[in-house]
């Protein structure tokens, strides 16, 4: 069986492992080189503790109070785009206690076994760099600790042994942090990794396996006889194959729409700073919650990353926001000395949904067609069980229930028909 995979970032790559490990021919087209996606530029926490879906109780009234500010952690960009103005409303509509805590239960059945198939992948010869220390969320303000404390239920249900820290005892976990803080709560089974090395680690293996990762091939085209997809094309170049699946991340819903099923995928900016030499060395990597900004120590640096921007589709780098998220640890660190400049600042999209959980499955409509995106905040934690799951029914293996949830017909009513060639730029940053 031969696979042709659109998207180069962690989702795609880890789909193309678990098909080519299984004996199925696979070619990866990227639209640039491959690894400049979110899937370099993010925090790298493998944290089914955090998998909550982004619409939650209390953010309607939080992202007000944000929108005011140009060094917010998030920004919504005003528009009364279709398209944009519908995203926002269903987002807000989920906003609800009910549908946030079934959409973490989705992920973190989604994401249980990930630890192992992180294991899985290193004893099959791929190498990534990995750190287990867990997880410190710190907190501030003790109203924002409590409202985090009411839903630890769901995480002890999945083993997770959350650790309530009061007051200075979270200097106990993480000696770094500063007296007078709220307080804070450590995940212990919690780890890390450099997401650019898993990804590296993942084309060389597949390499290796006998896959085909073409680089600079923007995806402009696709070719079907009635609901079978039989190529896309990118230009001249054609990919036929007997299965097709998009992973293409924040673009993914421009892509899926090339397939007749234009999905509701929208860019959540966010940015990644690493401090070399590390500033202060850190235990474990440390949740800012107030201030949403990650800590994340790794050998000889220190990765900070934040911010979601609802904005456009480009991964420009806004210098405000940056130095808010350089500020930010002054209210968490001992004797943190803000940096003056950031020139290792890059942005990264995360592919955001409506309801916060990512779309895996057929694309309606199509016969052979899949997808894999919309993994927000989450694609790290939550790729390695999407891959393993969704590899499972390409490969007409059966179709595992965890992946119910997150079935792509929740956000299709009709389906278009095949649109003619929709151009997509080629290379650069600005896809
Ligand atoms: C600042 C930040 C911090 C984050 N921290 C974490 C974290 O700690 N833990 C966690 O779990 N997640 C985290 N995330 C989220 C995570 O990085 C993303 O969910 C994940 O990387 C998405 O992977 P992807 O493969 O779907 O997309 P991407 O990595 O963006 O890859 C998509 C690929 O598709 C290619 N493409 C696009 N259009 C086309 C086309 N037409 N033809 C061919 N190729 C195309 C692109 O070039 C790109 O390489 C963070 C994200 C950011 C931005």
């Amino acid at each position: 069986m031969r696979i042709v995979i659109v998207g180069a970032g962690v989702l795609g790559l880890t789909l193309a492992y678990d098909l080519a490990r299984q004996g199925a021919e696979v070619e990866v087209l990227d639209a640039r080189e491959s690894g400049l996606g979110a899937s370099a530029v993010n925090a790298g926490w493998v944290v089914p503790s955090e998998a909550a879906p982004v619409p939650g109780p209390g953010l309607i009234l939080k992202s007000l109070k944000w929108m005011a500010r140009k060094d917010s952690p998030l920004y919504i960009r005003p528009s009364v785009e279709p398209s944009h103005v519908r995203f926002m409303l269903s987002m807000w509509r989920r906003c609800n206690a009910r549908d946030f805590r079934s959409g973490f239960q989705a992920h973190l059945a989604l994401c249980e076994s990930t630890n192992d198939i992180l294991d899985d992948y290193a004893r099959d010869g791929i190498a990534f760099d990995s750190y287990a220390q867990g997880l410190l969320m710190a907190f501030q303000a003790r109203e924002n600790l409590h409202h985090h404390v009411h839903d630890l239920d769901v995480q002890r249900s999945y083993g997770l042994d959350p650790e309530v820290l009061q007051g200075d005892a979270i200097q106990q976990a993480e000696p770094a942090m500063r007296s007078g803080l709220a307080g804070g709560i450590f995940f212990p089974h919690e780890r890390h990794l450099d997401s650019a090395s898993l990804t590296a680690g993942l084309r060389e293996r597949l390499r290796e396996l006998g896959a085909t990762i073409t680089e600079h091939a923007p995806v402009d085209r696709v070719e079907r006889i009635g609901d079978t997809v039989v190529a896309v094309r990118s230009g001249d170049r054609r990919f036929a194959g007997d299965a097709f699946a998009v992973a293409a991340g924040a673009w993914t819903g421009r892509v899926t729409g090339l397939f007749g099923v234009p999905l509701p995928i929208r860019p959540g900016k966010g940015y990644s700073i690493d401090l070399v030499p590390a500033p202060v060395h850190l235990r474990t990597m440390v949740n800012l919650s107030d201030a949403k900004i990650a800590m994340t120590p790794y050998a000889g640096r220190l990765r900070l990353s934040g911010t979601m921007e609802f904005a456009g589709l480009d991964e420009d780098v806004n210098g405000t926001r940056v130095a808010a998220i350089l500020r930010g640890p002054a209210g968490y660190v001992d004797g943190w000395v803000t940096p003056q400049s950031a020139p290792q600042a890059k942005a990264g999209m995360r592919p955001m949904t409506p309801d916060g959980m990512p779309i895996i499955g057929r694309l309606p409509g199509t016969a052979n067609a899949y997808v894999s995106g919309g993994h927000g905040m989450l694609g790290i934690t939550l790729g390695p069980g999407t891959s393993r799951a969704l590899a499972e029914v390409i490969l007409g293996r059966g179709y595992p229930p965890r992946l119910l949830p997150f079935s792509p017909g929740r956000f299709v009513r009709k389906v278009r028909p095949t649109p003619a060639l929709t151009p997509v730029p080629a290379t650069g940053a600005r896809l």
